[in-house]
């Protein structure tokens, strides 16, 4: 087996769970649905993506996610999302997002 930073195979980055009864369960993703990061990597860290903050039942700040595709993003894009972010981790304080999200639109064919 070839470790990760050399093999051509890059199925390790990511993959559809087509039996997944939430499937799909953001919608506008780009690409293949990345499922691999189902629990996202970063929900405990700074990010880019357009979360919502609420307050739950115990008092603690949390991010809500629902408009977010970003860790689902193709196989390739989500992983490469993922790893950057992960490079130099940040916790989260429990701020509000105030990162401007851009996602460029899904094309359709015409
Ligand atoms: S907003 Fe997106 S990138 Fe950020 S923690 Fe939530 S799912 Fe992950």
């Amino acid at each position: 087996m070839q470790p990760k930073d050399t093999t051509t195979n890059e199925a390790f980055k990511g993959f559809t769970n087509t039996a997944c009864p939430f499937l799909p369960c953001h919608t506008g993703v780009r690409g293949q649905f990345n499922c691999l990061f189902c629990y996202c990597p970063l929900i405990a860290y700074e990010c880019p993506g357009p979360y919502k903050v609420f307050t739950d039942r115990n008092g603690t700040r949390r991010k809500d996610c629902s408009d977010c595709t970003l860790p689902h993003n193709g196989t390739r894009g989500a992983w490469t999302f993922i790893q950057k972010w992960l490079e130099r981790p940040v916790i989260w304080d429990g701020h509000e997002q105030t990162r401007t999200y851009r996602q460029k639109p899904v094309r359709t064919k015409s």
